[in-house]
């Protein structure tokens, strides 16, 4: 194919594409179908002896250790519910440190002779994988430490069934540690952090009266942005197969400017794809609630009922797997990219967290009762507490090159990390700062001491998506973290930054009653302290504005620009003190993070720059000469025939193609340049070396597309990708 005729032909394809229809069949509504894949509790309370239906719920509910008795009788219940619902395999699936998803498949079945018969599943099966793990990133873990990996079952996350047209597969949720226990995963420190948290909130609450508690974990409902386009660009776009965005196209005559498409009308083969995607997603248990149309042309949300984190985080990743393989079944891509289009509006995944259990729900609502306002105030302010405190893990926790992008752009929230309040609450809390609370804005009289406090208004104030971390009625919302980003990284940090101020408080608290103070007057005292000392972390003003950048330096919050900024966040003094205070890493494993960060960086840019290099040079160059080429000839038979030729347009076109050999030169000598032999120097090689000479090709190529002759581009534009669906 050449000129433009790829892009032609993915136009006519777009036009005469027809969506599958999708309906549910009689029997597989939603409400019926919700779970139908999953290996519940329901499920195992029909299918276990009691006592060790018991024994598991226990384990799962309230972190008793696991018995491996137990395990055997689990396995075979699950073995006979995965054979029924038409598993010929099983996997154990764990999130090792590249993001994404990895499964080790095994077949339920054992070739013998000329048969064969049914494999072995049994507890040691269940509980104990051992892929190997030397094709993931260890962070230098592995170097002293053989290549073995282990994945253990997580049986606090439920088994399920993903289907495939060509035999279904039991997919089992695992950690993924190394032979000595150390973190290969994702999830292993999830849980470690939110066991953590559990203990210290539980603390909290036993001062505040509470009795016989249940667990108290991290819930958190995870908002996913993300870009719809038609496939046929897809692939003629080599960028987006291989970086996830656009290394090159100019802004398109219309841009989301006209605020037309947030929340407009839902275009119907999107629709169609998101009654998929749902139908999919119950099957898992995933409770899918909200979509809608973003910001951006082509640009979507979803949003899910909040879960325990750790299962919101298995499920966060699994929709991401089942929203790309659906797309492809509509003829889509999806991107989950934080930028695929320069100069259009960039994804990110909100992390709504709060805490609390099943008894009492989320500690994070105000509440009805003065008693339970105090207690939810003492929470809030260890929210304040945790996020002055550790601001810059925060940061850290939401750094990559992807996400580079979109944080500081003035489309989400700034690098600097602050807590938006509302007008009522951040009231409230200027009030304890002076010492007592004793009127809220526009409603009745607040009071802080406990028995008298009146009700804190349900709705403490307006919206503020300027800010990176705001209080949103009854939970926090983490606007940062990038959409392509796994949810455990933030949070882990918010769980273990929690677990830190809910122990600080309650060390505090325990003692004053020890001494025999009175308790109403000890928390009065605790919040006017924490108040005091971490109020400069609340903001409620524009975080976009330039004013803030000023106020938040003399305020002395941090303001980490790049994950090169933040990225020593994750290893200094203080965060190795804090993780291994609360078991969540070791030293080493912080390093090792930290490493695999850098060298995570590091490859991201190489591809892309490889890959800007590659298609300016065999695809936007030729085009480019072949219409200069064109335009000289022109000029040379209009001046033979004796006419009189202007040279505007060659030289329009002149002027960039020389531009763009001479930046391609130096992006050529910058990848071959040493990069150097630490993590960090390969990072510091991408960000100064490759990414300005990126920059450089992609200025004079973008000026290009709008010079040279339509019917010689082979790139699809913008426009043609965001508006044609
Ligand atoms: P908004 O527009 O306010 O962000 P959405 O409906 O788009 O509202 O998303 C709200 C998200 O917050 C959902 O994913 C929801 O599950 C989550 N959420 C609601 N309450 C809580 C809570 N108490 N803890 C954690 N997440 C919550
Ligand atoms: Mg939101």
């Amino acid at each position: 194919m050449s000129g433009n005729s790829t892009r032609l032909q993915a136009i006519y394809n777009v036009e005469a594409y027809v969506p599958p229809t999708v309906s549910f069949v009689a029997g597989e509504e939603p409400g019926e179908i919700f779970g139908s894949n999953v290996f519940t509790k329901a499920e195992m309370q029909a299918r276990l002896p009691k006592a060790v239906f018991k024994s598991i719920v226990a384990t799962i509910e309230k972190g008793i250790k696991l018995d491996p008795a137990v395990a055997d009788a689990v396995a075979v219940a699950m073995k006979d519910w995965a054979l029924e619902k038409g598993a010929t395999h099983y996997a154990h699936v764990f999130y090792p440190m590249t993001g994404l998803t990895a499964e080790k498949h095994d077949s339920f079945l054992d070739p013998v002779g000329d048969g064969t018969t049914l494999a072995e599943f049994a507890g040691k099966t269940l509980i104990q994988g051992e892929p190997d793990a030397s094709s993931f990133p260890s962070g230098g873990l592995r170097s002293t430490f053989e290549a073995r990996g282990y994945t253990g079952w997580d049986a606090t996350s439920p088994a399920y069934i993903l289907e495939n047209p060509n035999g279904n597969t039991l997919c089992i949720p695992t950690v993924f540690v190394s032979m000595t226990g150390e973190a290969l995963d994702y999830k292993t420190p999830l849980l470690r952090s939110q066991q953590a948290m559990g203990v210290h909130a539980e603390r909290v609450l036993k001062l505040f009266g509470h009795k016989d508690l249940n667990h108290v974990v991290s819930f958190c409902g995870p908002e996913q942005e993300y870009f719809l386009i038609d496939r046929h660009f897809f692939l003629a776009r080599p960028d987006l197969i291989n970086s996830g965005r656009t290394l090159f196209g100019a802004k398109p005559p219309k841009g989301q400017e006209f605020d037309d498409h947030y929340f407009g009308s839902i275009p119907e083969r999107v629709l169609g794809f998101m009654m998929d995607t749902e139908r999919e997603l119950f099957k898992l248990g995933i409770p899918a609630k909200t979509r809608h149309n973003e910001v951006a042309p082509g640009q979507f949300e979803l949003a899910p009922m909040f879960e325990r984190a750790n299962i919101a985080s298995d499920h966060q990743q699994l929709t991401m797997t089942i929203f790309k393989s659906i797309a492809k079944k509509h003829g889509m891509e999806c991107l989950f990219h934080e930028k695929p289009f320069a100069g259009v509006n960039g994804s990110g995944k909100h992390v709504n967290f709060s805490l609390g259990n099943a008894e009492l729900g989320s500690l994070l609502v105000p509440g009805d009762t003065p008693h339970e306002n105090a207690q939810f105030l003492v929470f809030c302010a260890a929210v304040i507490r945790a996020v002055h405190k550790f601001s810059g893990l925060l940061r850290v926790s939401v750094a990559s090159a992807t996400n580079d992008h979109r944080l500081g752009a003035n489309e989400a929230p700034p690098a600097i990390i602050s807590i938006f309040l509302g007008e009522q609450l951040a009231d409230v809390f200027e009030q304890i700062a002076k010492g007592a609370a004793t009127s809220s804005k526009g409603k009745g009289t607040m009071m802080i001491g406990v028995d008298t406090l009146p009700h804190l208004p349900t709705d403490p104030g307006d919206r503020n998506r300027t800010s990176p971390f705001a209080f949103t009625g009854n939970r926090f919302e983490f606007r940062a973290p990038g959409s392509l980003q796994t949810i455990a990284v933030p949070l882990v940090v918010i769980n273990t930054i929690m677990a830190d101020s809910l122990d600080y408080l309650a060390t505090k608290l325990e003692k004053a009653v020890g001494d025999g103070e009175d308790f109403d007057k000890a928390v009065q005292t605790l919040l006017t302290e924490v108040i005091t000392e971490h109020g400069d972390i609340v903001y409620n003003g524009d975080g976009y504005s330039e004013k803030w950048q000023i106020e938040a330096k003399e305020r002395g919050l941090l303001n980490l620009k790049n994950t090169l900024d933040s990225v020593g966040q994750l290893i200094t003094p203080e965060a190795v003190e804090l993780f291994e205070k609360y078991s969540v890493f070791n030293e080493r494993e912080l390093h090792s993070r930290y490493e695999v960060q850098l060298e995570h960086y590091a490859l991201v840019i190489a591809v892309e720059a490889k890959q800007s290099l590659e298609l300016a040079e065999t695809v936007i160059l030729p085009a480019a000469v072949r219409y200069q080429t064109e335009l000289a000839q022109n000029v040379a038979t209009l001046k033979a025939a004796g006419v009189d030729a202007s040279t505007l347009a060659l030289e329009t076109v002149s002027g960039p193609v020389s531009e763009l050999t001479s930046a391609i030169g130096t992006l050529k000598k910058a990848l071959s340049h040493h990069a150097g032999d630490t993590a960090l120097a390969e990072a510091k090689h991408a960000q100064d070396e490759l990414l300005p000479a990126m920059a450089a090709v992609r200025a004079p190529a973008d000026t290009l597309e709008s010079v040279v002759a339509d019917d010689l581009w082979p790139l699809p534009t913008y426009q043609e990708m965001l508006y044609i669906l």
